[in-house]
């Protein structure tokens, strides 16, 4: 059975002290026996506080994830993380594809699909975002732009790489500017992913995939739109870095 996953990306949020503080706030309200067996969560602080997170999250179920990884092994990249460096301090998680690398650092899906390849070599398991931006959704593209990202940043691997995979649709125009997908928007795009996995990888990788939805959503709207059949949680940004409102929505998953 799939996962239902509650992920939070900090951005370039939350210095060290922050960063204890607010493992220890989301500790305290998320009991590890309290999440069920098919959920997981999962933060993603910046580089620099991914050792002591790690260490902050040990005695509970919470994950750590990367925000970013470069393609290549190791070299004269200065100021670049490679997969070997995230997995050397415990990281077993990293997001790639995330609209504002994707608009900010001109990361494309060709170096995305490298990206993906690079880590997966070195057994992390990848979050990997995709959406439209909303010239796109205006123009009734987005089905197309979506159907591109995924063949060109991801269908280049084989089925048991592909199954490391969890998918996030951010729609461009609901990321950090309070406007959501509605519901049904997000579950029509869901299914719409779903049936491109099983068209490439067959039925029983697309039923087990997970895919998240990500783009402004708050305590308010989390229950509704997790409760679509294809939406198996969320990729969650302004709200996860404040804890009351990061739990309460991973206790509307
Ligand atoms: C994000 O950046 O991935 C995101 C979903 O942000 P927000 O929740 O703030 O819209």
């Amino acid at each position: 059975m799939r996962k239902k996953i509650v992920a939070g990306n900090w951005k370039m949020n939350m210095n060290l002290d922050e960063t204890k503080q607010l493992i220890k706030q989301i500790n305290k309200e998320i009991k590890a026996e309290e999440l069920a067996d098919n959920t997981r969560v999962i933060i993603a602080p910046s580089f620099v506080n991914l050792k002591t997170a790690i260490k902050k999250v040990s005695k509970s179920n919470i994950e750590v994830a990367a925000q970013n990884v470069h393609q290549a092994k190791n070299g004269a990249f200065t100021g670049e993380i490679s997969a070997d460096m995230l997995t050397s301090v415990g990281v077993k998680i990293v997001i790639l594809g995330h609209s504002e690398r994707r608009e900010y650092f001109r990361e494309t899906d060709e170096l995305l699909a490298q990206k993906v390849t690079a880590a997966l070599e070195n057994n992390l398991e990848i979050i990997f975002c995709f959406g439209e931006v909303l010239e796109d959704r205006k123009s009734n593209n987005y089905f197309k732009v979506v159907e591109s990202q995924l063949k060109n940043g991801l269908f280049h691997l084989d089925k048991e790489d592909f199954s490391k995979i969890i998918l996030a649709y951010e729609p461009v125009w609901a990321i950090g500017t309070g406007e959501t997908a509605s519901p049904e928007q997000a579950q029509e795009m869901h299914a719409f992913v779903r049936e491109n996995i099983d068209k490439q990888y067959g039925q029983e990788v697309a039923n087990n995939v997970s895919i998240l939805y990500g783009g402004s959503v708050k305590p308010v709207n989390a229950k509704e739109i997790f409760s679509k059949q294809d939406v198996d949680g969320g990729l969650i940004g302004g709200a996860a870095l404040n804890a009351n409102d990061f739990t309460a929505i991973i206790k509307s998953v």
